[in-house]
């Protein structure tokens, strides 16, 4: 079967020929693959209770409609500035609320920073997102450095990402100035759970990032976390906000809690992988065209799980030259297990930049 690429950055908007083209009903579905910002709750939760090979199945068929399947985005997480966040999210390591083993550590100089992001687009990564454990970004020198790193690692042919915290529309302006093509900043759960979950501020100021961010062109990397007290609800909930957002947002990670020892999430339940595959297949069919990471937590699935998750839709993964992501206390396959496993399951990992 011939699978219709999309461009996923190109902003579809409801009533262009495009979409209209895409909205053809999806068998006894009804508009399953349509550009959609107005599902309900309801709709979204009988999509996400559908019997789960049923779910995969119709999840599959909408993701041919907007992007080849036989690809799939390897990303690089940098943590340009790790730990000593003030920020009280209570599923991670890097906050100085908890004692998680994971100390302050100075910012990255820019040719340590350069050295991974050249490693990883030998072992076949096309997008490096550099992290740093703030709060929101601020005017300084670390910002200079950062929009350095940003110039530098897009001149080396790759998608390059942040994910810095909360930023004014003036400092998504600056980003976009340097080359940066997305910027990831999660809601991580439904509005109504969030206050569960962290305290230092609110959804609203998640969702301001966000609206600063879509003033530039720089596209949008935001989604959420399964395991942190949730109920079905609220990951309907959570797909609802996402779905509103108009354009859809580029880029959308899935993350699975990694439990981390001291933090207040530390004793959280395992999330059960058929809910994993229900959200990344709810995901893909709410969200046709925007990229769905599988991301945080991947280490914890079998080759036989994460083959289930790309059938459901997911188009990228998180790799790694250190066994981790962000931080050692979330664990991450490496760049030898990810290539063995895209070869092995026939799948070709996605060229930079190939949308722009
Ligand atoms: S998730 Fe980000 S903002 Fe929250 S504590 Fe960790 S580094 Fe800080």
């Amino acid at each position: 079967m011939s699978a219709t690429v999309v461009d996923s950055h190109r902003r579809p908007r409801c009533g262009d020929g495009l979409v209209s083209r895409r909205a053809r009903p999806a068998g006894a579905t009804g508009r399953w693959g349509a550009i959609r910002h107005d599902w309900q709750p309801q709709e979204i939760r009988a999509i996400h209770d559908t019997p789960l090979l049923e779910l995969v199945f119709q999840a599959a068929r909408v993701h041919r409609q907007h992007h080849d399947p036989k690809e799939v985005q390897v990303c690089k997480l940098i943590s340009i500035k790790t730990g000593g966040c003030p920020e009280d999210c209570a599923y991670c390591s890097q906050s100085s609320r908890y004692e998680t083993g994971v100390d302050a550590q100075p910012m990255l100089d820019r040719e340590t920073v350069l050295g991974i992001a050249q490693r990883a687009k030998e072992h076949g990564v096309s997008r490096v997102c550099m992290g740093a454990a703030w709060r929101e970004v601020r005017d300084n020198a670390q910002f200079e450095r950062v929009l350095e790193m940003v110039q530098a690692v897009k001149a080396m042919g790759l998608e390059v990402c942040c994910t810095l915290g909360m930023l004014t529309e003036a400092q998504a302006r600056r980003l976009e100035a340097a080359g940066l093509h997305a910027y990831n900043h999660n809601l991580d759960t439904s509005e109504d759970h969030y206050k569960r979950i962290i305290t230092t501020r609110t959804y609203q100021d998640r969702l301001q990032t966000l609206r600063n961010v879509r003033k530039t062109s720089v596209t949008l990397c935001t989604g959420g976390i399964l395991g942190l007290g949730e109920t079905v609800r609220d990951r309907v909930a959570l797909l609802q906000t996402l779905a509103a957002l108009n354009p859809h947002p580029e880029s959308v990670p899935i993350n699975i809690l990694s439990k981390v020892p001291g933090t207040p999430l530390g004793d959280q339940a395992d999330v059960p992988f058929d809910e994993t595959l229900r959200m990344i297949a709810t995901a893909r069919i709410v969200l046709p065209a925007s990229i769905v990471r599988l991301s945080a937590g991947r280490a914890r699935l079998s080759l036989t799980e994460q083959a289930l998750c790309f059938m459901a839709g997911a188009n990228s993964i998180f790799s790694s030259e250190t066994g981790s992501m962000l931080t050692q206390a979330v664990p991450s396959p490496d760049y030898a297990a990810d290539q063995q496993m895209l070869t092995m399951l026939g799948l070709k990992p996605r060229e930079p930049l190939r949308a722009k």
